[in-house]
């Protein structure tokens, strides 16, 4: 059990006399007498064994002082102050994820899509005016999930900023890292554990770095709301979920952001039967060429009876919690059977949200820049580290769509995931 410095800033010199009391008792040390009213000053050291074991001393009183700590935060059940809520905007970022947590005042950003989802980033927290961000998540490394951070960060400030790794190779990370550097603070790697609050919603991490692959690396968060709760997944496969499992108690959560696109290499049965999810939600673009959604994963979700949401299907995608139920906002397809949509031509007849940005399946069809390998048949990210090791020989610049280039038989780098 850690001590927790920041948790006892909050305790009033009468409350800490009060734990002084108790942990003597506890340690059944009695010589020494401690005056409720003394101003002598505490060694707070000698408490540490018992501060985890007095949270329900009641914190009404907390001190003035601010915390220096954001990213350790006290342990108990978070209480809703009242007209409180917590909006979780899952927003449309095609082939990527971005979820952006509001809660009392207080916004987080976990994950920011890709490096061309920057100003999608920028012109979203414009308009819901978040000039702060108390914490950014970069899930893990992959340019899917921190490329448009420096888009949100052009706009907003940043707290605490949380990363699995502080270097990663790749143009799309230093253009991350760099961004979070801007407002004076840098990367941090949480631990397994650590927790912070978000206004009233409580967050723990439930699992970071569990292997050296990128994916895997994934910081899984998991939010509390009242009786509500949510977990976010990153890309973290079969394998995160397995420790995760072995190592919590209770993950049943309403809500379930879907590990890795949708695709078939996470959400197990057993992950599945564990977290139990009322709702899930998939963060996936139209017509990618990764097949995501996976069929096994909407066959198992259906089985479930997940009610489940889709991004590439119902754009951004707005939960709103109570405390003690969610409701969601899909910007378009409320209705849509997400298990079996109707083919694309139905599909796109529905009105499009004029309010938003291109979509990734217009994306998709954009000119890019990749690196080809000629002998492998493999295409690249002009920043993924991969296509700095071909040889020149075989090494190909190519100016053009990943369409064209999947038709020539190439096929993307797992690594940089173009
Ligand atoms: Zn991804
Ligand atoms: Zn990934």
């Amino acid at each position: 059990m850690n001590i927790n410095k920041a948790l006892l800033t909050r305790f009033s010199k009468i409350a800490v006399a009060i734990l002084l009391v108790i942990a003597f008792t506890v340690s059944a040390v009695s010589c020494v007498a401690v005056p409720v009213e003394s101003d002598t000053p505490v060694d707070i050291s000698s408490v540490s064994d018992v501060v985890s074991d007095v949270s329900n001393v009641p914190s009404e009183e907390p001190s003035n002082e601010p915390s220096n700590e954001p990213s350790k935060e006290p342990s108990e059940e978070p209480t809703q102050p009242q007209k409180s809520s917590l909006e979780v905007h899952f927003i449309d970022v095609g082939q990527a994820d971005s979820a952006l947590i509001l809660c009392d005042g207080k916004a987080m950003l976990i994950d920011g899509g890709n490096t061309g989802d920057s100003s999608v980033l920028y012109t979203y927290l414009k308009k819901q005016n978040i000039k702060h961000l108390d914490y950014v998540i970069g899930t893990h490394a992959h340019e899917d999930h921190i490329g448009g951070i420096p888009g949100a960060l052009n706009f907003a400030t940043v707290g605490t900023a949380y990363s699995p790794v502080t270097d990663y190779d790749s143009k799309a990370f230093e253009n991350f890292k760099k961004a979070v550097e801007k407002h004076k603070t840098s990367l941090i790697v949480p631990d397994v554990g650590t927790s912070f609050m978000l206004g009233s919603a409580k967050c723990k991490v439930l699992a970071v770095n569990t292997t050296d692959d990128t994916n895997n690396s994934s910081i899984v968060l998991r939010i509390t709301y009242g009786k509500t709760s949510f977990i976010f997944t990153g890309d973290a496969e079969r394998e995160v979920e397995q420790a995760i499992i072995n190592r919590e108690g209770n993950l049943e959560s309403t809500v379930l952001k879907v590990g890795h696109h949708g695709s078939e290499t996470s959400s197990s049965y057993v992950w599945l039967r564990e977290v139990m999810p009322e709702y899930a939600v998939i963060s996936v673009g139209k017509g990618n060429t990764y097949g995501h959604p996976h069929d096994e994963v909407l066959s198992r979700l259906k089985d479930a009876g997940v009610k489940t949401f889709r991004t590439d299907l119902q754009g951004d995608i707005i939960c709103t919690s109570d405390g003690k139920t969610v409701t969601f906002n899909p910007s378009k397809n409320a209705n849509i059977n997400v298990f079996d949509p109707p083919s694309n031509n139905q599909s796109s007849t529905s009105k499009p949200d004029e309010s938003k940005g291109p979509t990734q399946s217009e994306n998709n069809g954009k000119e890019t820049k990749y690196i080809l390998n000629t002998n492998s048949k493999k295409f690249h990210y002009p920043s993924c580290s991969s296509a700095d090791t071909i040889s020149d020989a075989n090494r190909k610049e190519f100016n053009g769509t990943r369409d064209e280039l999947i038709k020539q038989g190439y096929s993307p780098c797992g690594r940089c995931d173009p």
